[in-house]
């Protein structure tokens, strides 16, 4: 057995786990300075993540697990109320959500062609316990619909920790309180459920292969091995093919068919699986927007459908957090019970309906909230001074495109990150993120799992979190 108050130990454990990195496609994109771009070089880093597990309480860990399945129901739920979705969003004064909203207006006037619904959802949560609460509260951050990342390389890790465990027998850490964490296989095994709906299990093959799974990517995508082991697996362990396209490839060359088909280089795309579209960024005109609007028209089965990427809106999540409007959509009491004790204040900054009392409040102590626009990825929100500053100076018309949210206070622990091949101790805090499962048929409900997790740990002093953004790392957890 060894102990890790050794300071030659914690290095020795880091070469192996830059070793097992790249040994396991634990590895990203490295960003790409001018030079690179100008010569063509792309370089490839490991995936920064933490050392050794954090610790986390079994029963807040057991209470993300049960809310996968109802978050997944509110999606379903809400995504069948069209006005819902037109009139919570018609104030959000930003074009892009417009342009969804449009797109959402044109297909369900024309008709939706494919009544099966695919999610692969991620809830994640923060725990909130400020100095003065002895018992740690878990609270919702946010719900993502839409290109929900990190399950792959999060099983990787979780992988990796057990093997250091395993392999340097360190006694600090108990692998009976190690979870096994199959998010990989479970969304693989997900999109495999989902292609069958299409074509009644009779495709899978690899000869003469014309359906295919094509995941929309974006050009300089820096988390593609993420995706690259979802393709890889599903080739290997359910015969499917998985194609990468831009937007912009689809405008190019995608088709289609009178009875809506999509065809893209003569193969069949059978689920239209976005891992972009969910920021304006990947829309550089007009030719992508027409690339979504022909994949929404499609028959192809999408990941997410329109619907389902709307109500992922942070508008959305604020305006459900008031109970009747929840009690519409949610009639089991118990789901109930525990979606309300997961959310923290969430406040409207619309001009139709503006909390004044609560914009008072933030004003006055700005450090106790969170602005948010309706914006996916990481490094979009508003903190501390800039909170007054954004309420005092924003007109109406621009406040309507954010919410104001409490922030969630965590208590800081001191854990090992590695970035880059460097060892660096941190004061850290943690989000944890569980994966939805969901497929539907019309108004029946074919599938509604948990599929796995993703915990993010960051420096206490950083406000944001993403992992591609460069904020935190991906880490696993022991259970306590
Ligand atoms: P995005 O869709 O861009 O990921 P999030 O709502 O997840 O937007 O916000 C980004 C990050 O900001 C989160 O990962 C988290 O670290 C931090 N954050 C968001 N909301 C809160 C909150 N209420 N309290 C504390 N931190 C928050
Ligand atoms: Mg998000
Ligand atoms: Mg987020």
């Amino acid at each position: 057995m060894t102990t890790l108050n050794n300071f030659s130990k914690l290095h020795e454990i880091t070469e192996q786990a830059i070793d097992w990195a790249f040994l396991n496609g634990l590895t990203m994109v490295k960003a790409r300075s001018e030079d690179d771009i100008k010569n063509n070089i792309t370089n490839i880093q490991h995936l920064p993540f933490s050392l050794l597990p954090s610790k986390m309480p079994k029963i807040l860990y057991q209470q993300a697990l049960h809310l996968a399945k109802d978050f997944n129901m509110l999606v379903h739920n809400l995504s069948r109320d069209f006005n819902f979705i037109q009139n919570t969003l018609k104030n959000v004064q930003d074009e892009f959500t417009q342009n969804l909203l449009n797109i959402h207006r044109i297909v369900t006037a024309e008709g939706i062609k494919q009544n099966v619904s695919l999610g692969i959802f991620r809830s994640d949560y923060m725990i909130h316990q400020p100095n003065d609460i002895d018992t740690p509260l878990l609270y919702q951050v946010e719900l993502n619909t839409i290109s929900s990342s990190f399950g792959s390389l999060s099983s990787k890790v979780f992988e990796l920790h057990k093997y250091l465990i395993e392999y340097n027998q360190l006694e600090e850490y108990d692998l009976k309180s190690h979870p096994e964490n199959k998010s990989l296989d479970l969304i693989v095994h997900h999109l495999a459920r989902a292609f069958d709906f299409y074509t009644n299990g009779s495709s899978r093959s690899t000869t003469n292969n014309t359906k295919v799974i094509m995941m929309i990517v974006q050009k300089c995508e820096r988390n593609i091995f993420d995706q690259k082991w979802i393709q890889l697996k599903l080739l290997n362990d359910h015969r499917i093919k998985l194609i990468r396209k831009t937007l912009r490839e689809v405008y190019d060359n995608a088709k289609l068919t009178e009875s809506g088909q999509l065809i893209i280089d003569g193969q069949e795309v059978v689920i239209s699986y976005y891992r972009a579209g969910y920021t304006p960024n990947d829309y550089y005109g007009k030719e992508e927007w027409d690339a979504r609007l022909l994949i929404e028209k499609s028959k192809s089965i999408k990941c997410p459908t329109i619907a389902h990427h709307l109500v992922g809106a942070k508008k959305i999540q604020q305006a459900i957090a008031n109970d009747s409007l929840l009690e519409k959509y949610i009639k089991d009491p118990e789901a109930l019970k525990r979606m309300k004790a997961s959310f923290t204040g969430l406040y409207s900054l619309s001009k139709e309906d503006i909390d004044i009392e609560v914009v008072k409040k933030a004003i006055e102590n700005p450090h106790l909230y969170v602005m948010k626009p309706q914006r996916e990825g990481g490094g979009n929100n508003i903190y501390n001074g800039k909170v007054a500053e954004s309420l005092r100076t924003m007109t109406r018309d621009e406040l309507s495109s954010y919410i104001l949210m409490d922030k969630i206070v965590s208590k800081p622990y001191k854990a090992n990150i590695i970035k880059d091949r460097e060892l660096i101790e941190i004061d850290a805090l943690y989000e944890l993120g569980i994966f939805g499962l969901f497929i539907s048929e019309g108004d029946e409900i074919r599938y509604n799992e948990e599929g796995g997790v993703l915990l993010r740990t960051k420096n206490s002093s950083s406000d944001e979190g993403g992992v591609a953004a460069g904020f935190a790392v991906v880490d696993s957890f022991v259970l306590f």
